[in-house]
């Protein structure tokens, strides 16, 4: 049995994306591939922490890491009746490939929907645990707010390997987002994902999304028109809710 490393584990609602709203179980798991610059979660890039944390409202308490699985099941078990979705995020959960593919071995056991949240970068990984992961949640770095290059290869090659999974696709745009990297982005969700919306999701300064100019959004719209995706704009909203 592996042992594995967790930021946080908490019980909430997806606050990003089409399944905006839907309540699930979060593990966030430590360690991150890449360094973005809009990163709002920083605290995950440590690899192996000493402790994280287990909250639920005001009930706070310290986790021990690494955490074993035995000690995942416990939290499913309390939780999986209200909370049918376990949502893996990070950081880059697929940095913890082994103890992924086992707690969600687990969690398919118990009859939950497993969702993992990835920066789709790390196919290999990818290989290894897409038997127990149902939806996919990608992000498509574009340069402009990631500050790296454009990693499309990389996701492109992720992307054709989830093929046959529920794919969801994020891009996180700022003010200075182009329309060149923003048609990249949707050009590559419509080859792989045209059934479902892709999500352009404002950054967050502080805390709280970007108010991004209408005429801003009016020229993203303009530019994606001839791209057959349908396109929703939806800021964090677990941030506007004081939700984790
Ligand atoms: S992939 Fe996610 S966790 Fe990693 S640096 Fe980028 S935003 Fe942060």
């Amino acid at each position: 049995m592996t042992e594995g490393y967790i930021v946080e584990a908490y019980p909430s609602l997806e606050g990003e994306g089409v399944k905006l709203g839907s309540p699930a179980l979060f593990f966030r798991l430590a360690g991150c591939n890449l360094r973005c610059a809009y990163c709002d979660t920083r605290k995950a890039w440590e690899e192996k922490p000493a402790e994280g944390m287990w909250s639920f409202t005001d009930n706070r308490r310290k986790l021990r890491n690494p955490v074993s699985q035995t000690t995942v099941e416990e939290w499913l078990r309390v939780w999986k009746q209200i909370y049918p979705t376990v949502v893996f995020t990070g950081g880059e959960p697929l940095l913890q490939a082994k103890f992924l593919c086992e707690v969600a071995h687990l969690a398919k056991g118990l009859g939950l929907t497993t969702r993992l949240e990835t920066n789709a970068t790390l196919a290999e990984a990818w290989e290894t645990v897409w038997a127990d992961i149902d939806q996919v949640s990608a992000d498509i770095k574009i340069p402009s707010t990631s500050g790296s290059d454009f990693l499309l290869h990389e996701h492109r090659n992720f992307l054709e390997r989830a093929r046959g999974k529920l794919i969801h696709i994020k891009v996180v745009v700022g003010i200075e987002t182009g329309t060149e990297e923003l048609i990249s982005a949707a050009e590559l969700a419509a080859e792989v994902a045209p059934q479902i919306p892709l999500v352009i999701m404002p950054a967050s300064v502080e805390d709280k999304p970007i108010s991004i100019p209408n005429e801003r959004i009016i020229e993203w719209l303009r530019a994606l028109e001839m791209i057959p995706l349908e396109v929703r704009i939806i800021p964090q909203m677990h941030k506007l809710w004081s939700l984790p």
